[in-house]
Order: C-alpha cells, then structure tokens, then sequence
C-alpha cells in the first residue's frame, strides 16, 4: 500500500458530509460512536440535529454581587473550597464556595458526595440555577445547580485539548446547553466541542430538500448556517427568542421538519384516493330511506356535515373523513344516515366504539332508529360473547345477512370476514390508536368508506398532523333546546349540601350521576383488569373515596329513599349492560359509577353530575363526564367535589371547567397543559416522532408547512420545477422511516 492511500481517508474524511458516518468527526473515534450511538446519533447529520436544549447568557455572566434571590442566573466564578457536611440526620451534603473578588456564593448539592474530588479551588466554573436566600440570613446561595468546569479537570479522557480558540466557545457568549450522553461521560461541553468542529469541517455546500421557490417565499435561513447558529447563537441573537426556538435558525430547521411530513402526509392522502372505492348511489329511494330514518330536525351543522359525507360517498375513491363534533353535538345520528346510504347501496356497515356500554348504546340507537323504520338486520358483536354466538354472528356477516354490525375492537381483533363491506365507522378514535383503523379498511374488496368519529375536540393544529390523511367535517353548534350546565367546585366537606341538592332534583323526576375515581383501593384504571381485595373503608388507603363503599353509603345513609344504582369495569357485560338499561329506563335515580361511563353514554333525562375528587381527573375527562348531562331540555348542573389537598395546577383545571364549557378550548388548554404526548397516551401510534418541532407551539410554522406540501404535491406552483420536487422526493425517501418514525409513503 502506497503512501498515498493509507493518507486517503484521512484526506477524505477532512471534509464531512452529511451523511459521513459519526466516528469520522475529530474526537469522536469507535468506541464514543458506539455510545453515541445509543442517542440515534451515527452520521454527522445526527449529529447536528442533537440541539441543545437550552442556552445560557454567559455574555452577560451575573456578578456575584447583583444576584436577586427568586431568580435564574449563570454565575462564573472561581473555586474557593468545597466539602462534604452531614445533616443531623446523616445526609451527605456537598457544597462549593466560588467567589469572584471579595463577593463569595454558595451551592450545595444533597447526597453530593459523588462531587467530593471534583473542584479544585482556582478552576473557573460556571454555575446554572435558582438563588436562594441561604440559610438564617447567611447570603445567597443556589441548590443543586448544573455546572460546568471551565478549564478542563474532570472530564477525563474525552477531553479534547483546551486550546485557546476553543475557550471562547464556553464564555463571553451565548453558550448551547447539550444533555449529556453514556452516562455522562459525554458532557454537554464535550457535545459543544464535537459538534464545533464538526460544523468547521461540514462540507460547504449541503443537500437542501426544501425549494428555493418555498425558501425564498418565506425568507427561510439557508440550511447550513441554520445548523451552525442553532448550535453557536451568532452575536446579537436575542436571548429571549432562543429560549422560545424562535430564532430564525430554529425557524428553518423546525419549518423543513414539518414540510416533509406534511408532504409525505399529503401523498399518503393522494394515494388512497386513487385505490378504488365505492361510489355509492343518492338515488329517490336512498333520499326516502334518509328522510324516514330521520328522527329529528337535524341541525344546520349535521345537514352540512351529512352533506359533505354523502359527497364524499358518492365520490368513486375512498372517503377518509373524520367527523369532530363536541359531546353531545349529535354525531351518532349522522353516522347512522351515513349507515342508511351504504345499506341501501345493499353494502355492510361496521360501527366500532371503544366500550362495550358504547357499543350497546349504539346498537340500541340502531335498532331503534334503523331496525323498525328501514328493516335493516343489526347485530352485536363484543368480545363477551360466548364463542358458539361469535361464530354464529361471523357466519351471519360472511353470509351478508346483516347489515350493520357493531361492535368494540373484537370486531377488528377477531377475524371477521364480511360478505360486502362498505363503510366502516369508528366512534371516539382518540381512544384507538390512528393506526388501527386500517385494520378493518383491508377487509372487503373495494376499499370501503371510512368515517372517523370524535368527542374528544381535537386541536386543530394536532388534526393537522395527526389526521393530515383525513379530511375533516366539524359540528359546531348543539341541537336546540339545549341550556347551558351550570358548574360548581366545592370541598366534601360541604357534600350534604350536594345530596339534598342531587335529591330535590330526583324528586322531580330527575336522575344523577356521581363519580368516583376508584373502585377500592388503586385508580380504576388499573383495576378494571384485576381484582385487588381491598379492605373496604371511607376512604381506601390512597386516601380516596372509593365507588364501592360510597354506593352502600349513598344508597343506605344518604338516599335510602332514593333508587340508587351501581356502574364499574370489573363488573361483567351484561350486569354492566342491565344497568345502563335501567338507568336508562328511568328505574335508578342515582348511579354511582367510575369513569366506565366517561365516554358517549347518552341519558337525555340525567341533569346532575357529581365528581368526587374531582382534582384527580384530567380536563378532557371532566370535558367527557360532563358532557353525560345537558342533553335534555331541562336545567342540568355539575358539581366538582373536591376532597383533601389540591394542587395548584388541579385548581387551575377545576376553574377553568368552571369558566368554559367549549370543548376545543378545553382541549387546548389540556394540550398545553400535558402536552402531546400525554395528551394522547403513550399508546398512541401514529403519532410523529418530530426531533425539533413542537406541534403546539410552532403551530404557525405546520400551517404554512401543510399549504406548501400541499401546492408541492399538487404541482399547482409554476415556481416549483420538476428537480425540486425529486430533490423533495429523493429527501423524504431517505429520512421518512428514521425520521417520522411512520410507515411507507409509497
Ligand atoms: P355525540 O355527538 O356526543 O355522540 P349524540 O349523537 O349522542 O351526541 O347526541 C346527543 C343527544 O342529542 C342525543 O340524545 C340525540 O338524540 C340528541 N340529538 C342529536 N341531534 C339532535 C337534533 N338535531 N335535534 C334534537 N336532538 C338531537
Ligand atoms: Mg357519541
């Protein structure tokens, strides 16, 4: 081997790419690529898209003393001295003196001995935290703050040399704050220090997929400087618009990451237009069916949202639409006429819900409305069915002896063949994961129509993401005759005021939920599946009131007059079933229950809602259960009983579903709240891992980003030549899976 090309990678690796594998970057090395490795870092873009996540003004470092108790400072200064102290009862407690000049500041870390060795008194240290005023008057100090060595020490041998131009990388500007990596052992000053010489060697020209057209339009930054001042803030950055991501660097980076989705989005939705559908027909007879099985009046909005479906339906390629419509905005209906036109197209329905209660309301709508009037043969499919019955309905459906089948996810976990299947409709899909819903689309031969209904108010900008394949039908406005419900908050401690409030309602006919948010011991939720024998008291030993032994004391104590009945998970189908039934039929006045009956549970004549510990509840789910009452003419009310401590954020909840009763605003504030990933569970597949992007907050950015994806794909922008568009296709190629984390665009 020559000379020359044993040199060869050396001088090729020189300049980096993109796509150049990690361990090429000076001072990374194989052993380090493994670990990063572990972080999805293997090639130098990884690399540059590990942003940091948060900046610290060390342009303007604070003096020592300047420092205002209550506020978050960075503070450089030297080491003084440092030891381990012990409290009195035997708490290890590290703590730093550092000092600038005669003024001194104190930081102490609890169980810090794991610090002992790693100061050494004239090393320059930058310390990030909270002050405090110190114990009895003795000046200020900060607790637990993060730190960073700044001549070298400590971090072993990772360390890359401190020469003198890389000083200027931790102080005197504007310095990016990197989580640390492989336990540790990569600091954020290691990451600092990596990613600036990778930025130093990047190739000077880097692929760019977004088109100039689209770059020039929204004054977007080129890409590789968006990347090197994401990481070193230019001079002049504002620091407030860093800590918002709102830096022009942070705006490209974030728009590029939401055009591809959005345009791989926007294919997806052109593809499955293009499988063949069904067109079904609007003929006299379909429009007399509609009219007959009409039971009301129905409301501007369903007339519209009906409108758009029945286009879509007419319409050869397969609908993709989800209808949202706030709790109570009588979706169930315009599903149902939805049903009427498959039917009468001589097609099969499927109507999934996510509870077997749901699913039995429905099937008892159906039959009321569907059954008598139309003739349409309706059936019940839930996973409680005895196996002899199950086969028999499957036999019934692959035969087409029945028209509408409705059902929980059995009917798309067990395997149901259906003889003509035409539309499938899912009710309350925030509780499937999106992902699911293409289970029951292959089944049949054309593509069947699929209606996606909501009462979870989904944000808008999340719809856009989420459902950005769907097309989406709002009802936005209640049936008449509705009157607002009035909403109290009030401490148990006041709970006889709410009983003989619950019970002058009964005494006019009236009926009345109460909530509990456990059955016995540990939250419903769990114990929907298992069977914890717990000892029965006021209160179980989370210190809760608890469904069961408030239903004996409801029904013996407090309402011995009243007819007082009993709804949770563990109980079986069909007593679960009889209840509702009974309710339903006006024979219970009071029904104890957990959140089994959070969800479209449909009583007209029920006017009161009484949640106790109602801080323990989520807003979206004090939306729902609310959303149980009003559905009648008459006066409805809710009262949120609160009982033991609340917390801040609780009380915030507990007013503001006093305030409002918009579920979108709700579902807003919930959003923003909990943010979005457990606004909509951890189980929520389908949802884009995005790397820089924040839904929510750029949600102006997804907006602008989902018009461009969409003029791209349509080809409706005489800027946009041809070699942009592969350049966009080429990219998503390569990133869509790894980045998006979502299945084949096609
Ligand atoms: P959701 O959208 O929450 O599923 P439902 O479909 O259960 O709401 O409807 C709520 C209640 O309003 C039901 O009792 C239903 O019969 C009634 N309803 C729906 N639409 C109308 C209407 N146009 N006029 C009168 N009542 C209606
Ligand atoms: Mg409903």
């Amino acid at each position: 081997m020559s000379i020359f090309t044993k040199l060869l990678p050396f001088i090729i690796i020189s300049v980096l790419e993109l796509n150049t594998e990690v361990k090429f970057v000076k001072g990374v090395g194989p052993r380090v690529a493994e670990w990063l490795a572990q972080k999805n870092i293997s090639t130098v873009e990884d690399l540059l898209y590990y942003l940091p996540f948060r900046y610290e003004d060390r342009l303007n470092p604070r003096g020592i003393g300047e420092l205002r108790a209550g506020e978050m400072a960075t503070v450089i200064a030297e080491v003084r001295n440092s030891a381990v102290f012990r409290t009195r009862n035997g708490m290890p407690i590290f703590e730093l003196v550092a000092g600038q000049g005669r003024s001194t500041l104190k930081c102490i870390w609890f169980h810090g001995e794991y610090l002992r060795d790693r100061f050494k008194p004239g090393q320059l240290v930058a310390l990030y935290g909270k002050v405090e005023e110190g114990w009895k008057g003795r000046g200020l100090q900060i607790t637990q703050p993060q730190f960073e060595l700044l001549d070298g020490g400590g971090e072993g041998e990772l360390d890359l040399e401190t020469a003198k131009d890389i000083e200027s990388l931790e102080v005197g500007r504007i310095v990016p704050i990197y989580e640390s990596a492989a336990n540790t052992k990569l600091t954020s000053r290691w990451f600092r220090r990596i990613i600036h010489g990778a930025l130093e060697n990047l190739a000077a020209e880097i692929p760019d997929g977004i088109p100039p057209a689209i770059s020039g339009r929204l004054k977007l930054l080129d890409r590789r400087p968006a990347f090197a001042q994401v990481h070193f803030p230019p001079e002049g950055e504002s620091f407030a618009d860093l800590q918002n991501h709102a830096t022009p660097a942070n705006k490209r980076l974030i728009f590029e990451e939401l055009f591809f989705l959005e345009v791989g989005l926007e294919l997806k939705r052109r593809k499955m237009r293009e499988r063949p559908g069904i067109s079904f027909a609007l003929t006299e007879n379909v429009r007399q069916a509609l009219k007959k099985t009409l039971p009301f009046k129905p409301t501007a909005a369903q007339k519209r949202v009906l409108g758009e479906i029945a286009h879509d339906m007419q319409h050869p390629s397969p609908m993709r639409r989800l209808l949202q419509g706030d709790v109570g905005s009588g979706k169930t209906i315009v599903a149902l006429q939805a049903a009427t036109i498959a039917i009468e197209n001589g097609y099969q329905v499927a109507l999934m819900a996510p509870t077997e209660i749901l699913a039995t309301q429905h099937y008892f709508s159906a039959r009321r409305i569907l059954e008598d009037v139309a003739g349409y043969r309706i059936l019940l499919l839930t996973g409680s069915l005895d196996e002899d019955m199950k086969r028999s309905a499957r036999r019934h459906i692959a035969r087409g002896d029945v028209h509408l089948v409705i059902g929980t996810h059995a009917l798309i976990q067990e395997k149901v063949e259906f003889h003509k299947l035409g539309l499938v409709i899912v009710d309350e899909q925030h509780r499937f994961g999106v992902m699911q819903r293409f289970k029951l689309m292959k089944k049949g031969d054309a593509e069947p129509d699929t209606l996606v209904m909501t009462a979870t108010p989904i944000p808008r900008t999340l719809a856009l993401t989420l459902y950005g394949d769907l097309d989406t039908s709002v009802i936005d406005e209640m049936p008449p005759g509705r009157t607002p419900i009035t909403t109290r908050k009030i401490s148990d401690q006041r709970a006889d005021e709410v009983w003989d409030f619950v019970r002058k309602q009964a005494r006019l006919g009236r009926q009345a939920y109460v909530v509990y948010p456990v059955i016995e011991g540990a939250p419903a939720e769990q114990q929907e599946m298992e069977f914890a024998a717990e000892p029965a008291g006021a209160r179980s030993k989370t210190g809760l009131k608890a469904a069961l032994h408030m239903y004996e004391e409801l029904r013996k104590k407090v309402f011995p007059d009243l007819r007082v009945g009993l709804l949770h998970g563990r109980m079986s189908a069909e007593e679960k079933e009889q209840t509702m039934h009974r309710f339903k039929a006006g024979e219970i006045d009071v029904l104890v229950s957990t959140t089994v009956i959070e969800v479209g549970v449909d009583v007209p004549n029920a006017t009161v809602m009484v949640v106790e510990h109602a801080e323990r509840f989520g807003l979206s789910q004090l939306h729902q259960l609310r959303g149980r009452i009003g559905r009648g003419a008459a006066k409805s009310y809710c009262v949120l009983m609160t009982g033991g401590k609340v917390s801040p954020e609780a009380e915030r909840r507990l007013n503001e579903m006093v305030r409002t009763q918009d579920g979108f605003e709700i579902a807003e504030l919930d959003l923003e709240l909990r943010g979005p990933g457990e606004f909509f569970g951890t189980k929520q597949a389908g949802m884009p891992g995005l790397r820089i992007a924040n839904i929510l907050r750029d949600r102006n950015l997804l907006e602008l980003a989902k018009v461009e994806a969409a003029r791209l794909v349509s080809e409706s922008d005489p800027e946009i030549t041809l070699a942009d568009r592969q350049r966009v296709m080429q990219h998503l190629r390569q990133h869509w899976q790894r980045r998006y984390g979502l299945v084949e665009v096609g």
